[in-house]
């Protein structure tokens, strides 16, 4: 096992790490930018070091300086969260190139993932079932359209390099098309500096629904489950379940063993999310994630494990300390993610936090770096803590979701914590019922 760990993250994801370092008596670097110095997590690790300025490219993204930081602390290997550098196959390799260890899947496999439209075409030949599309990139608006005219519209235009819902456009007739190409392009080569996009079937009312996977270097490869993160606002999740209320148990397992014999065959390593839209009973792939999610917390309250505790297990070249049999789900856990922003236009809305009071008793997990007293900075991800609530059954979690939400206060900056409020007082919130597309056309009915 190691003796100290980096963390390459802020904000809760870092304090998440942290606990898990000290749960398993490993010490915690804290490498942070300038404008998280008063940051919780720095407060308690056992060293900091800043790496730059609040600019994410000057610190959280500067490969150099994390490295110099592990060459001064003697860290042994890095966890990278999620976001910033989890995801870059370029600092996996680096790192290995100085003795030291990433904390996630190889770099081969974070490159191949990276790229959505290999990553599509690798799931299919592993037998995992994909959404309808062009098959690899689209060159020309010509071939854009004949794709689409043989799949029917409307359909959906995405970014190789896509991450975070952006360069995604959807065209609903052949007059949007190249509209619709040419902004996913622009808005990708922005934002990924790689304009390659490919043409998928836009799916009316498919449910989003993940599945976790673990894979160790001794051949064990584990699956644990589903989430359901079809609560989403522009492409983006705001509230997670598990398990899905659209699934069977016989469903999960099926599923659960497809993607686990896809990732064995690839011989993966480290924590995986394979990404579906489901529709009509059926398994569309999207995307695999090569990382920890935010999500993460739902499967480890119903599987009762410490996903990071494995992650950094399996990197030191430890076993999984469980087995396929011994994952039983137990219960029902949501989790609700917590914006520093106008719930209702979704402004993010950094500042001072006033006053603060957690939220506490059975069942009840705050993941969350905030404290009474601390200036959220405007220069990172608006995420300020998760609330991720457990239950026996689903109708008791919403309860108790319904009491944590009505214990916990943040005042002096505004969150999304009001939304939540509404949200689990709908029906078709509390049967079960929503798709991708549900919470748009709520919001958009609670403004007409
Ligand atoms: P990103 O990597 O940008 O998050 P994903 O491929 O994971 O992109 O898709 C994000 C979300 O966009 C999905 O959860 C879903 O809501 C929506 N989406 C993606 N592909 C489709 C599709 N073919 N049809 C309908 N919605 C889609």
């Amino acid at each position: 096992m190691f003796d100290k760990i980096l963390i390459a993250n802020r904000g809760e994801i870092a304090l998440r790490i942290l606990r898990a370092c000290k749960d398993m008596g490993v010490r915690t670097v804290a490498a942070h930018s300038t404008a998280d110095a008063e940051a919780m997590h720095v407060r308690f690790a056992d060293e900091s070091i800043c790496i730059g300025p609040p600019s994410a490219t000057q610190s959280y993204l500067n490969i150099p300086a994390l490295i110099t930081a592990c060459e001064l602390t003697g860290a042994q290997a890095v966890h990278p969260g999620y976001g910033f550098l989890s995801e870059k196959a370029e600092f996996a390799q680096i790192l290995e190139e100085h003795g030291l260890t990433f904390i996630g899947p190889k770099a081969e496999h974070i490159r191949l993932m990276g790229d959505k439209i290999a990553a599509k075409e690798t799931m299919r030949r592993l037998g995992v079932p994909v959404v309808p599309g062009s098959e690899g990139g689209i060159d020309s608006d010509a071939e854009a359209l004949a794709v689409a005219a043989e799949m029917g519209y409307p359909v959906l235009v995405k970014a190789a390099a896509g991450g975070g819902g952006r360069g995604m456009k959807v065209a609903r007739s052949a007059e949007e098309l190249p509209r619709a190409l040419a902004t996913a392009r622009a808005e990708a080569k922005a934002a990924f500096g790689d304009d390659a996009v490919y043409l998928e079937k836009y799916l009316q009312k498919p449910r989003h629904i993940e599945v976790q996977l673990f894979a160790d270097s001794h051949g064990n490869v584990v699956h644990l489950g589903e989430r359901d993160c079809s609560l989403q606002r522009r492409h983006q999740k705001v509230m997670e379940e598990s398990p899905s209320p659209a699934l069977t148990p016989a469903q999960r397992e099926e599923i659960g063993e497809t993607v686990a014999s896809a990732i064995r065959q690839l011989g993966y390593l480290g924590a995986g999310t394979i990404e579906f839209l489901y529709e009509d009973g059926r398994f569309y792939f999207i995307e695999m994630n090569t990382r920890i999610q935010v999500e993460h917390p739902v499967t480890e309250a119903i599987y009762d494990v410490d996903l990071v505790r494995e992650q950094i297990r399996v990197a030191a070249g430890e076993k999984l300390s469980f087995r396929q049999k011994d994952l039983k789900p137990r219960g029902h856990a949501i989790e609700c993610r917590i914006n520093a922003e106008n719930p209702k236009t979704f402004v993010p809305n950094p500042g001072l936090i006033k006053y603060f009071h957690a939220p506490g008793g059975l069942g009840v997990r705050l993941d969350s770096a905030i404290y009474e007293g601390y200036r959220i900075p405007p220069y990172y991800d608006s995420l300020i803590g998760k609330l991720i609530i457990h239950a026996d059954s689903r109708a008791e979690c919403l309860m108790r979701l319904r009491r944590a939400l009505s214990e916990i206060v943040v005042d002096g900056v505004n969150t999304t914590l009001p939304l939540f409020e509404e949200l689990i007082e709908n029906p078709d919130i509390q049967a079960g019922d929503y798709d991708i597309h549900w919470l748009e056309r709520w919001l958009a009915s609670q403004t007409e």
